[in-house]
């Protein structure tokens, strides 16, 4: 069906774009290898224990263990990991695994249309108020790894068991009434809207665009529809995916209140909630408005809220194509998503902001943390942001090797480049476009320093304006060769709450402080969702006045690309970026002290 407001700019799909060899090619690879070390019977074990189905499987542990209240939502995340990497790179085998996967699941809600890892009496615990984790959220995983499977794997099998789903849930909703429900709604019930959006969409049943609404947290959206920031308190995962739907609700069905929650949301949480980096919470929880430098905790900026964070900032850009946008999704890409999976494909929960804190991993079958399974889906779509179009132009928004193809225009346009690594990135007509269209490349907000563009190596005379788009508009021929260079440099991000407190970025790239390896051994780094039992070390100091030039860029060794030295008095401090430490101790803010 038609959405109501198709936006200004339209998103390729996931078949178009390609990964070229390169570290976001290999980010996706090590998650391929990932999703094919689980094993379906694993995978489906709970599922078929809840319907009463014989399983010998041996159970999954972490949150997917048969005593966890959370089971079975890392299969549904599963699913559209699946699906988004099949459509991503064409893997067959994958799509088959997830095919098999869904039969598997499909018997298990042969009997009464629930779908679901634990039994259906958790959701009269929901009903009486009584203690239990999440049903909802779970099974808002599990229809959204279905309607992934039905968008990206054209499963006709997975769409009659999401309507199902969909249809018991919009029977259990409706035997509520309307306080009753909203006090159900204060348990944490992730994108249940979006995901009913999204049946509407693809079905055009207007009793699922109800369920959307049904779907609607009125104690959340109430304020930020008046545009007033009440987040401070609120768990910030349990949020940022109901207002996720609330702006594919606007989009589908032209809501302006849908948009204003949307876009309200997204400027205060950017704006007065998230770190240099883009990420957002403390100890899960939204903290004060502007408070930074008071909360660098160990539990720092959930990684699943980065996730949804991107995901937000996408849905808005295709109604919104404002450049700015992307320099946000950039600081999260570049930050707290590159750099949260490890050499061998495990993924992190918390990204810890307190000085002399490390990075911790999930192990192989023993942790689907949330976090786990966003991370999942996070590393099958690195290719689905990076070009958008218009009738007139194409837009890219990130710097990321890959292939495009536009077979409607004609068009095979190729991305090649080591950036951040190096500043020069290079499109090349493949095949030309059937008219004249424009190339339009964000100019990101840090590119303060100018830049250069040529075509088929003859110097442009452009304005190289930071967080705009460069418009180059041609009759373009097979062959035709533009290169651009946006050169970085270093700049800072205070904190809010304290102007002594600050970070260091080096174009897109956050730095961090190496703090060293001292007593830090490899079952810390694997033994469990964030670093334990530890108090920290204080803020690094540096006697530097205003000026930048404290920093000299010096020789990196590996794993590191990239290495800055203090300059300053005392102690000298070494900054690397911190997308690339792994098993280092580290602090992304410094203090800034007076001169000894
Ligand atoms: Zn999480």
């Amino acid at each position: 069906m038609q959405a109501a407001h198709p936006g200004l700019v339209q998103t390729f799909p996931m078949t178009a774009v390609r990964l070229l060899p390169g570290p976001w090619k290999d980010m996706a690879e090590l998650n391929r290898s990932f999703l094919y070390s689980l094993p379906n019977d694993r995978l489906a074990h709970n599922f078929r224990v809840a319907a009463g189905l014989p399983s010998d499987a041996e159970p999954l542990g972490g949150w997917e263990a048969p005593d966890c209240e959370l089971r079975g939502h890392y299969v549904g995340h599963y699913l559209s990991a699946c699906a988004l990497l099949y459509a991503g790179s064409g893997d067959a085998f994958l799509l088959a695994k997830a095919n098999a996967l869904v039969a598997m699941l499909a018997e298990c809600q042969a009997a009464d249309g629930y779908l679901g890892a634990y039994p259906t009496s958790w959701y009269e615990r929901l009903r009486q108020h009584t203690k239990v984790w999440a049903p909802f959220y779970t099974y808002h995983k599990i229809i959204a790894g279905l309607l992934d499977m039905v968008e990206h794997g054209g499963s006709r099998v997975a769409l009659g068991m999401a309507v199902r789903m969909a249809d018991w849930a919009d029977a259990y909703a409706r035997s509520f009434s309307p306080d009753d429900w909203q006090r159900v709604l204060l348990v944490e019930h992730g994108g249940m809207n979006e995901a009913a959006f999204n049946l509407y969409a693809i079905t055009g049943e207007e009793k699922y665009r109800e369920l959307g609404y049904r779907f609607e947290h009125k104690l959340i959206f109430e304020p930020l529809a008046n545009d007033i920031d009440r987040l401070a308190g609120n768990h910030a995962n349990t949020n940022i995916p109901k207002i996720i739907g609330a702006a594919r609700g606007r989009e589908l069905t032209g809501d302006e209140r849908y948009g204003r929650i949307a876009e309200n949301f997204h400027r205060i949480v950017t704006e007065h909630h998230a770190f240099c980096t883009g990420g957002t919470s403390n100890g899960e929880d939204w903290q004060a408005a502007d408070a930074i430098a008071s909360q660098l905790g160990r539990e720092a900026e959930e990684c699943c809220c980065s996730y949804n964070m991107m995901k937000l900032t996408r849905q808005l850009y295709r109604q919104r194509p404002d450049p700015r946008l992307f320099d946000y999704y950039e600081r999260v890409l570049y930050n707290v998503r590159r750099g949260t999976q490890d050499r061998n494909g495990m993924l992190m929960y918390y990204v810890p902001l307190q000085p002399g804190m490390y990075k911790t991993f999930g192990t192989p079958f023993k942790a689907f943390w949330c976090c786990t399974g966003t991370g999942s889906e996070e590393y099958a779509k690195l290719n689905d942001s990076i070009y958008y179009h218009d009738d007139d132009a194409v837009y890219v928004n990130l710097f990321v090797p890959s292939t495009l193809a536009w077979p409607e225009r004609g068009l095979q346009l190729r991305q090649t480049t080591k950036f951040p690594a190096e500043e020069r990135i290079t499109f090349s007509f493949d095949a030309a476009p059937t008219r004249a269209m424009a190339l339009k490349i964000r100019i990101p907000y840090w590119a303060t320093s100018g830049g250069s563009v040529r075509i088929n190596g003859a110097a442009q005379t452009l304005a190289i304006r930071p967080a705009t788009y460069l418009t180059l508009r041609a009759a373009w021929q097979a062959g035709d060769v533009v290169t651009v260079e946006f050169p970085m440099s270093l700049h800072h991000s205070i904190a809010s709450d304290d102007p002594q407190v600050f970070a260091v970025l080096y174009g897109p790239l956050v730095l961090a402080v190496r703090l060293g390896t001292a007593e830090l051994t490899t079952s810390m780094i694997y033994g469990g969702y964030a670093p334990q039992g530890e108090d920290g070390y204080p803020l690094p100091e540096i006697d530097a006045g205003d000026s930048e030039d404290w920093l000299e860029r010096v020789e990196a060794s590996p794993p590191y690309s990239l290495q800055f030295r203090s300059k300053s008095r005392g102690l000298s401090h070494r900054l690397v970026p911190l997308s690339e430490i792994v098993d280092e101790r580290y602090s992304v803010y410094l203090r800034r002290g007076s001169a000894a």
